[in-house]
């Protein structure tokens, strides 16, 4: 039957969308993170920009991976660019177990799937093993894409708090013992030990084992998710939870801050029984990974000095991350704290009662400085005490002078 009802008023902005109620409920959670919404106006040249988190690709030898990317297509062009296996292409597999073993982890290639950036191997993940309602314990804060995924599978997040040596053992006790009273089915525990994002902080090499065994004695699986775990700025590399149990450790890898996160080239590596589905939790979403980017990953491995090209990597986070530990010491008023990242992108501020970093954000654009909110890293709408700036891209001179404004930002809002 049709009704002649006269057109709803267009209020809202969804109101605008006339598929509103054909999409699946699982959408309703799905909003533009912040930092995207920031991205335009953040990117204008006159403003600094703390806020995103693109690595910082100048040291990479292009000349070399001009000519690499040349051979590929001369010599096995016509494998390069045909479709391949889900699994990926096996030279890289291997690969990527010698780069695994760098943080203690022997794996078997054959366990290794690759995917389209470490962001694809926390959707599979997540579509794996969230039903709606599953609870996913993360630490608070958490790595916005990944919170982005949970809440595309309708999970719920349950937040536990980090100090200056990474996740809190006892605070994971608590949440577990909770959520088993409230009834509530706990699937895993996504966790970023090393030079987290957002918050700057490594889990020390004493909490990993206790980590690992609270999660076991709860029958609880762990995502060990880690981008940066090979940018310590002293060369040190902390042992990975998945080489500490490698039944119930699912580990996710990335080039995108080793390498070049444009090509997308990222894996995990699953249990042996968990292996299977996701291998087909690939297909359906990807068919395969794009060979040609595999290809230009492993003749880049074997060809060149990757690891010569992290330390270059490290040591130009190095300098960026020195200048805004001292601009910070040096501007910012009294009464904000901040983290002190041994490596990775991130330093996590938390300014004096009274500041909300949501409220101000446009006020700083408007001083010509971005930074990220910190309630976007959470799920349940903490963090406006807090934000995240980023030292990756900008210049040392940029940081300073971004550090700069966001202190006088900071200080006119102290005074209202
Ligand atoms: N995990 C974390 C903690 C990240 O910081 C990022 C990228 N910022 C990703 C996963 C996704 O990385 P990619 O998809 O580029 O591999």
């Amino acid at each position: 039957m049709t009704e002649n009802r006269p057109a709803k008023p267009q209020t809202g902005r969804n109101n605008l969308d006339p598929h509103l109620d054909r999409y699946a409920a699982r959408t309703a959670g799905m909003t533009a993170s912040e930092i995207r919404a920031l991205f335009a106006v953040a990117s204008r040249p006159e403003v600094v920009s703390l806020a995103g988190g693109m690595p910082n690709l100048a040291a990479l030898p292009l000349d070399t991976l001009s000519a690499q990317v040349g051979e590929i297509i001369a010599e096995e062009g016509l494998v390069a660019l045909q479709y391949g296996s889900a699994h990926g292409i096996p030279a890289l597999r291997d690969q990527i177990c010698e780069i695994m073993a760098l943080e203690g982890i022997k794996a078997h290639p054959d366990d290794v799937v690759v995917t389209v950036g470490s962001q694809m191997g926390l959707d599979m993940v997540t579509r794996l093993f969230c039903d709606p309602g599953d609870v996913v314990i993360a630490e608070g804060p958490s790595y916005v894409g990944a919170l982005g995924s949970f809440s595309a599978y309708q999970a719920n997040v349950v937040h536990v708090a980090m100090d200056e040596h990474g996740l809190v053992p006892e605070g994971l006790r608590e949440a577990l013992r909770q959520a088993e009273k409230a009834g509530q089915r706990v699937k895993f525990l996504y966790t970023i030990p090393n030079f987290h994002n957002p918050a700057g902080v490594t889990l020390s090499v004493e909490r990993r084992p206790e980590i690992v065994e609270i999660c076991r004695e709860h029958g609880v699986l762990i995502i060990e998710d880690n981008p940066y775990g090979l940018l310590g700025f002293d060369g040190q590399t902390y042992p990975a939870l998945r080489s500490l149990d490698p039944d119930n450790v699912v580990y996710l890898g990335s080039f995108s801050k080793t390498f070049a996160s444009g090509l997308r080239v990222g894996w995990v590596l699953a249990p042996h029984a968990v292996r299977e589905k996701l291998v087909l939790a690939a297909e359906s979403a990807t068919l395969c990974p794009p060979t040609f980017n595999q290809m230009i990953v492993s003749r880049y491995l074997a060809t060149h000095d990757w690891k010569g090209q992290i330390k270059k990597f490290r040591e130009n986070y190095r300098e960026r991350r020195d200048a805004m530990l001292s601009a910070l010491h040096q501007y910012l008023p009294p009464g904000c704290s901040w983290t002190n990242p041994d490596g990775g992108f991130y330093v996590w501020v938390t300014v004096p009662e009274g500041v909300d970093t949501k409220a101000m954000l446009p006020r700083a654009v408007t001083a010509r400085v971005a930074y990220a909110s910190g309630t976007g890293f959470y799920a349940d709408g903490f963090g406006s005490r807090q934000m995240r700036l980023s030292y990756c891209y900008p210049t040392p001179e940029r940081i300073r002078e971004g550090v700069r404004r966001l202190a006088a930002v900071l200080e006119s809002e102290m005074d209202l």
